[in-house]
């Protein structure tokens, strides 16, 4: 015995539609829906400028950087106002800077660094307070380019195990002692 399989009936959901469409709500609320998004099509393919919510200026899209979040996927702000913000940011909370390289290291599967960090285990527990307090108890302030380091690499990001030095001393680390490097940190501080 051949079992078949039942056809699906296609002008079935047409005649619902013709059956729906004789009634007058539904086809206002139809058209209505269908203007819409006629609307919101034509609006995102006219939008050639839009306004800096930090300048206030009107700039060309491509100024904008790509953003999910925000409308039409741009970001409120333009490329030269981010950049002057970012500037300013990390010169007024470096240590939060801090927390997201950290962060990305740790759990960003995309990053380049996740490979040396997350894959391997190590996790964060510092808060952005905690970094706050190493930065002025290392005085990374003074230096010309200060980095975070751990002092046991294979150990996590903890309070205990991190701190703030030099980072061309940080790059060059590993194949000198604690000692030694927290002596060429501070060599690094004294020299300008
Ligand atoms: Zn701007």
């Amino acid at each position: 015995m051949v079992n078949r399989k039942r056809l699906y009936n296609i002008s079935e959901p047409i005649q619902i539609f013709l059956y729906f469409s004789n009634i007058k709500e539904f086809r206002a609320i139809f058209e209505f829906s269908l203007f819409l998004w006629y609307n919101s099509i034509m609006r995102r393919i006219k939008m050639e400028k839009k306004k800096c919510s930090r300048c206030k200026k009107f700039k060309p899209i491509e100024n904008f950087n790509n953003c999910k979040n925000h409308s039409y996927g741009k970001s409120s702000y333009c490329r030269t106002c981010t950049k002057e913000y970012r500037i300013k940011f990390k010169e007024k909370y470096p240590w939060k800077f801090t927390y997201r390289y950290i962060l990305t290291r740790c759990y960003n599967q995309r990053s380049d660094h996740y490979k040396q960090y997350g894959a391997k285990g190590i996790r964060n527990f510092l808060t952005i307070e905690d970094l706050k307090s190493l930065w002025f108890r290392d005085k990374a302030y003074l230096m010309k380019k200060p980095s975070i380091d751990r002092k046991d690499p294979k150990d996590n990001y903890t309070l205990d195990n991190c701190r703030y030095i030099e980072y061309s001393v940080n790059s060059s680390k590993s194949h000198l002692t604690y000692e030694e490097r927290k002596q060429s940190s501070l060599n690094a501080i004294k020299k300008p």
